[in-house]
């Protein structure tokens, strides 16, 4: 971009952790920012709220607990905003999937769900030999990868069989991204899988020559000791700081050329600016863009979400069986139950945990389930407990129970994802090279993804041309 006012001014569409990252990195930068929310808060997908445990609130997350800390984006930011001393790790990585009415461990050692060792015990307890027996097939194996996009499913069923698929990567990344691993892009949604398997030969021994060796790794996630949502205080109020124009319930309704480079129009103000980084759910870009760019609207809107529902349920210690020594358990999708997946947040988290009650987060939800989005909280509830009682067997009724609905959360990135993303660059860079877009939509779910795409975006629009 050549800024046409000194300094340039960026508008910002969307103030959850995208926006805000994309702001940081703009007034980083010395830009001038605007940036505009919808709603009446920041923070999009992350909110921590109190629930009571015991008689006291305690701050717990709505949505995101955690965030990958092998990838830097997520831990550099907090580095950046103070927020290093108050970041902790999870207590426990183990975790169990509810196979054959039962909690199996995961493999000691997988990928994204795929086990690097057909012998590891928890391996044998959920696979059967004829499967385990393919993976020392593929050990062997020598041969190209594929060369075209694939989804996660086909690939995974046609080199190692249904079973791994079905048990493990289905429950593990289906539940990540509340998706369909059959029509899942490999590439865009485990591009660790997708690298190992393009390198050709064996799948299985190129994923464990790309594994770190245990032992000598940092720890895998990482959080914040008073709730994700701290992370989104700290940057609202180092954005103050900085003088960013911040401003709530005022949502874009349209982003077309203006004088300067670009025109925002919102429900109350004509913002003319030197770029604007749109960070949005892509169905609401799509509808920003309409005229400016009319293909790239087409290819946004062909981006499909899914709904995920959150429950969050606390229990006395004394009524909850089981030793919960993990951080929780996944439920393949052929079961019945609506539960996707149980995360055992007082076992998980130590500051979520005062000896004398279990925290529970319950998700359901996902491309091919859409019960609990159309059913109302209590139906919800009432399914939970029920599926809580067959895999937990917890009897009691929760001390508090608290249910959130992220409509439309989780945008899937079918096979061909990747080709989409490019036909959307190409087009705004004809029509409208003074956009950006960023966010979840795009190329990564997770809280660091959101960060790198919108702090990327940024330095993309503030680069001279
Ligand atoms: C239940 C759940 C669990 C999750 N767990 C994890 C986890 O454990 N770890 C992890 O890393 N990630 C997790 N995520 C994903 C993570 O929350 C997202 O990657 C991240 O919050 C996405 O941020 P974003 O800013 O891109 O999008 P959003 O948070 O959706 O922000 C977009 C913003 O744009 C605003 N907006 C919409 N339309 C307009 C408009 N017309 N004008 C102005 N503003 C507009 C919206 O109100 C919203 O605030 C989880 C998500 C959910 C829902």
């Amino acid at each position: 971009m050549t800024a046409r006012s000194d300094p340039p001014h960026v508008v910002v569409v969307g103030g959850g952790v995208t926006g805000l990252a994309a702001a940081w990195e703009a007034t980083g930068r010395g830009a001038r920012v605007t940036l505009l929310e919808a709603s009446d808060r920041f923070g999009g997908l992350i909110r921590t709220s109190p629930i009571d445990i015991g008689g006291t609130p305690v701050p717990i997350d709505e949505g995101a607990d955690a965030f990958l800390a092998r990838v830097p984006d997520a831990v550099e930011l907090c580095a950046e905003l103070g927020l290093g001393p108050e970041l902790t790790a999870p207590t426990t990585g183990h975790a169990y999937v509810w196979v054959d009415g039962r909690l199996l461990s995961l493999p000691g050692s997988h990928v994204m769900g795929v086990p690097l060792d057909p012998d590891d015990p928890a391996t044998v307890a959920l696979l059967n030999e004829s499967t385990r027996e393919r993976m020392r097939v593929d050990l062997g194996r020598s041969g190209p990868g594929p060369t075209t996009d694939v989804s996660i499913g086909d690939f995974i069923t046609e080199r190692l069989g249904r079973e791994v698929v079905d048990r493990i990567v289905g429950p593990l990344v289906g539940g990540i991204s509340a998706g369909d691993v059959d029509r899942l892009s490999m590439s865009a949604v485990t591009p660790q899988l997708a690298d190992a398997a393009a390198r050709g030969d064996s799948f299985v021994a190129a994923l464990r020559h790309a594994t770190p060796t245990t032992g000598t790794e940092r720890p895998v996630f990482a959080g914040l000791r008073s709730g994700t949502e701290r992370l989104i205080t700290a940057l609202v109020d180092a954005l103050d700081e900085r003088s960013a124009d911040l401003r709530t319930e005022e949502p874009v309704l349209a982003v077309t050329a203006g004088s300067t480079g670009v025109q925002v129009r919102s429900s109350t103000a004509v913002l003319d600016a030197d770029g604007a980084v749109i960070t949005t759910p892509a169905r609401v870009a799509a509808g920003l863009v309409d005229g400016i760019s009319p293909s790239a609207a087409r290819e946004l809107r062909s981006i499909h979400t899914t709904t995920v529902v959150l429950a969050t349920l606390v229990f006395d210690t004394a009524d909850v069986p089981g030793p919960l020594d993990g951080s929780g358990f996944l439920i393949p999708r052929d079961t019945g139950l609506w539960m996707t997946a149980v995360s055992w947040g007082s076992s998980k988290w130590s500051h979520w945990n005062d000896g004398r009650h279990v925290v529970l987060r319950v998700s359901a939800g996902h491309a091919g389930d859409r019960r609990a989005e159309e059913a109302d909280d209590a139906v919800v509830l009432a399914a939970l407990l029920e599926d809580l009682r067959t895999t937990m067997r917890l009897t009691t009724a929760p001390r508090s129970a608290r249910v959130t609905r992220w409509t439309d959360a989780f945008p899937q990135y079918d096979v061909g994802h990747a080709d989409r993303l490019a036909r959307i660059d190409l087009a705004l860079r004809q029509d409208a090279p003074f956009v950006q877009l960023a966010g979840m939509s795009y190329r990564g779910v997770g809280i660091p993804a959101s960060i790198r795409s919108g702090r990327a975006a940024v330095r993309e629009l503030l680069t001279p041309r």
